[in-house]
């Protein structure tokens, strides 16, 4: 018996072919890691689990950055848990110190303070340096002027879901322009300033504010005063045109001379957050619901059983409904 021509398997050539992955429409987009080398063991956790639920099947790569060379042990053993390719970039030193105009006795001085004062990460130089280098640098790093879209993720986060998805296409045929998992309130200690600062850019600047944005977001009263919400950005998934717009460029520099990342401790969260209240608007703005992502001590997790049926966190530790998310607003601002 003859077998019909279409039951004949296609010859071994199939075997030869590049994987899916490298057929489909991809973005261009990458991990970006800031870490320590002594991070190691919590980001190897981070990866195989990211690996595990979603780069397994797409493959993008990974960037990390570090203020000191990568030893070859951080190399070796992060590279091993990925076919994607892995780049490894030292920060240059204009990014990760003080710019010439801030004044370092004054600078010293106010930090000890708030140390003194308890407040988290108060006495804390080098925390200082990374808010500032993730509020304005990151995305100007030479490994990173090839990609168009980042995904943010640190030493220690848990990802709880299969995506199933390619997250940074949907960003791009959405024109969305930030992704974000948890929302939260900051410490007002931590940003006595910014506010006031902010208010002085947009009144210097009303060319870069439109008027259809997500203010009422980020303040309960039209702009008079910071309501202290802000997306968690210890994870995003963004577009890196924005950071590199025009008006976030005059955002980060208004607020770089105006000296608060060191005679204060504004976090790289609050200043995303704001520029993203203040540039774009609610389409632009996208809430992943569908990844399940826990940054101690917090965790979003999915409530849906639709969605729960691919993730294996606890529903019931959801952040998102507790006293400090601000999820009500942004479904109220949002709805
Ligand atoms: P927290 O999440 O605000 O408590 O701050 P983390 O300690 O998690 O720091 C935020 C991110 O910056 C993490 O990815 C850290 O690995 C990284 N990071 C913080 N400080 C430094 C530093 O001094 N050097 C380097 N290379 N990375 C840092
Ligand atoms: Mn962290």
């Amino acid at each position: 018996n003859v077998v019909p021509h279409e039951f004949v398997m296609p010859p071994d050539e199939e075997q030869f072919k590049e994987p899916a992955w490298k057929n489909t429409t991809r973005a261009k987009a990458a991990f970006v890691i800031l870490t320590r080398n002594s991070e190691l063991d919590d980001l190897r956790k981070t990866i195989q689990q990211l690996e595990a639920r979603f780069n397994s099947k797409f493959n993008y790569p990974y960037v990390f950055l570090n203020d000191e060379p990568f030893t070859d042990e951080f190399k070796e053993l992060t590279s091993g848990l990925t076919k994607a390719e892995t780049k490894y970039g030292l920060i240059p030193q204009e990014h990760w110190g003080y710019p010439e105009w801030i004044d370092v006795e004054k600078a010293d001085k106010l930090r000890h303070k708030m140390g003194k004062d308890g407040i988290l990460y108060g006495d804390n130089l080098s925390y200082r340096h990374m808010c500032r280098f993730e509020s304005g640098f990151f995305f100007r790093h030479p490994l990173m002027l090839e990609y168009e879209f980042y995904w943010r993720v640190e030493p220690s986060v848990e990802f709880f879901c299969d995506l199933d998805y390619d997250p940074f296409l949907y960003m791009k045929e959405n024109n969305k322009k930030y992704g974000w998992t948890i929302s939260l309130l900051e410490y007002e200690s931590t940003i006595p300033t910014l506010w006031e600062t902010t208010k002085k850019f947009m009144k210097e600047y009303p060319q870069y504010i439109p008027e259809n944005n997500l203010i009422d977001l980020i303040s309960n009263n039209g702009g008079g005063s910071y309501n202290l919400c802000h997306f968690w950005s210890n994870f995003e998934i963004g577009d890196l045109k924005f950071l590199r717009s025009p008006e976030y460029t005059a955002y980060f520099e208004y607020l770089d001379r105006a000296g608060g990342f060191f005679y204060e401790r504004w976090g790289d969260a609050p200043v995303h957050s704001i520029a993203v209240g203040m540039f774009l608007n609610q389409s632009e703005v996208h809430f992943f619901n569908d990844i399940g992502y826990k940054h101690a001590p917090f965790m979003h997790c999915p409530i849906s059983r639709e969605l729960q049926k691919k993730c294996h966190c606890d529903a019931g530790e959801n952040f998102d409904f507790t006293e400090s998310s601000c999820m009500r607003k942004w479904i109220s601002v949002t709805e």
